[in-house]
């Protein structure tokens, strides 16, 4: 049976003044497929009713906390009670939240980094696969359309074999002690007990780690890494380098910054394979640079029909012609469209389709707790090559 509804859709975090809960329910609305019907927005009970007044919802399902949520929600039947939930809160919550939804059976769309720790991040992987619910990662630059390029073009050997991969994820909005000013991002992205073991390596390396991985189709394998803390009394580092080895023998070079000042969300990838290199930019992402050993460099237009000829996963993850730039935003919605379709079909009891399933999932997760634990150990070690956790 065909699921002829909107998905519905319950959100913990996003409260006044938040970020990317906000940005959650700007994308999942953009397709018409999602509507957002409930929440626990605020760690403040009162600032979650505020939210909900604002966003205009039921009274009724605006909640003072999120185990409030379960239970009042699992009382409503299947079809009115919301199909699952986007975690949005600082990382030290991701764990019992996506926890205890996914055991009282509800789909899950969690931030990133997934946990605190990797002993949470396999806990979590072990119930999705008892629970057997959709579980989304939010690492949301794996949707941008010229990504799934040049995925793809890695996995059409259009490269040859992937030799050195080089990413970057500079920013410099914490170069100084913006904690201390009371700024609400600052202050729990810099706190051990809310971040947990990794500041600057945790909240953007993961993206890079991530990034990395999700287009060549290899694995980190061993990481030579120091992190540092330029701002005096913070607690997390604030920049990291790493030199990186994969599964393939391809070396790599990993840095992530946040006192970089200038730098914005300066995320960058090149990959250098036997027969050619791709680079792509998150700051002008609509266009895919491919270098040939001879010849002239070639730029793929995202929006073009040769773009969704040469990649599926690229060509169905677009929404606007050529030249109507797609970004951030659109970004997101692909990993909402995507993980949409995936829940309709585990709904109507069916297998999703590898293109549905072609979004960050739990075992990502499992991987980014771990590139950040290990980033850690060898930061602190004094031999410095560190193999990649287990
Ligand atoms: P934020 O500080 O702007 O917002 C956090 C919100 O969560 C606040 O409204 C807070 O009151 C609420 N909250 C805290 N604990 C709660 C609880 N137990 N129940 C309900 N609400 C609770 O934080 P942010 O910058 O939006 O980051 C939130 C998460 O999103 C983090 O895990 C972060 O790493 C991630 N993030 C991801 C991206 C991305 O590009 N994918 C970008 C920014 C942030």
């Amino acid at each position: 049976m065909k699921l002829k509804r909107k998905l519905r859709m319950g959100m913990v975090g996003g409260g006044p003044g938040a970020f990317i809960g906000e940005v959650h329910r700007k994308a999942s609305r953009i397709d018409g497929e999602i509507e957002l019907v409930a929440g626990a927005f605020d760690i403040d009970p009162k600032k979650s009713k505020k939210m909900g007044r604002e966003l205009a919802l039921d009274k009724n399902r605006v909640y003072s906390d999120y185990k409030e949520m379960i239970r009042a929600e699992s009382k409503l039947p299947l079809g009115e009670r919301v199909d699952f939930v986007a975690v949005t809160t600082p990382n030290n919550w991701h764990y019992p939240i996506a926890r205890d939804f996914l055991k009282a059976g509800f789909h899950v769309m969690c931030e990133k980094p997934m946990t605190i720790t990797s002993k949470e991040a396999k806990q979590l992987a072990a119930l999705v696969k008892k629970t057997k619910r959709v579980f989304g990662l939010m690492h949301n630059y794996t949707g941008y359309p010229m990504v799934k390029l040049a995925k793809d073009m890695v996995k059409q050997k259009k490269l040859g074999k992937v030799r050195k991969v080089v990413v970057q994820y500079p920013q410099g909005w914490l170069a100084t002690a913006l904690e201390r000013t009371g700024q609400m991002q600052a202050s729990w992205r810099t706190d051990p007990k809310q971040s947990g073991a990794g500041g600057c390596v945790g909240d953007i390396g993961t993206h890079a780690a991530n990034l990395a991985e999700y287009i060549t189709g290899l694995k980190i394998t061993h990481i030579c890494a120091e992190l540092t803390t330029f701002v005096t009394g913070r607690r997390l580092d604030d920049d990291c380098n790493c030199l990186i080895k994969f599964n393939n023998g391809a070396k790599g070079i990993l840095h992530a910054s946040q006192v970089s000042i200038g730098e914005e969300n300066n995320l960058a990838i090149w990959v250098h394979g036997e027969k050619g290199s791709v680079e792509w930019h998150q700051e002008h992402p609509n266009y895919l640079y491919f270098k040939p050993p001879a010849g002239p460099e070639e730029v793929w237009k995202r929006g073009n029909p040769y773009v969704a000829e040469y990649s599926a996963a690229a060509g169905r993850n677009t929404r606007l012609p050529s030249g109507h730039p797609e970004a951030f935003l659109e970004a997101f919605a692909n990993n909402y469209a995507n993980f949409c379709e995936a829940v309709k079909t585990v709904i109507e009891g069916k297998k999703p389709s590898p293109l549905a399933m072609d979004f960050p999932d739990v075992e990502d997760g499992v991987r980014g707790m771990l590139f950040i634990e290990t980033v850690v150990a060898s930061s602190k070690s004094k031999q410095k090559w560190t193999a990649m956790k287990k």
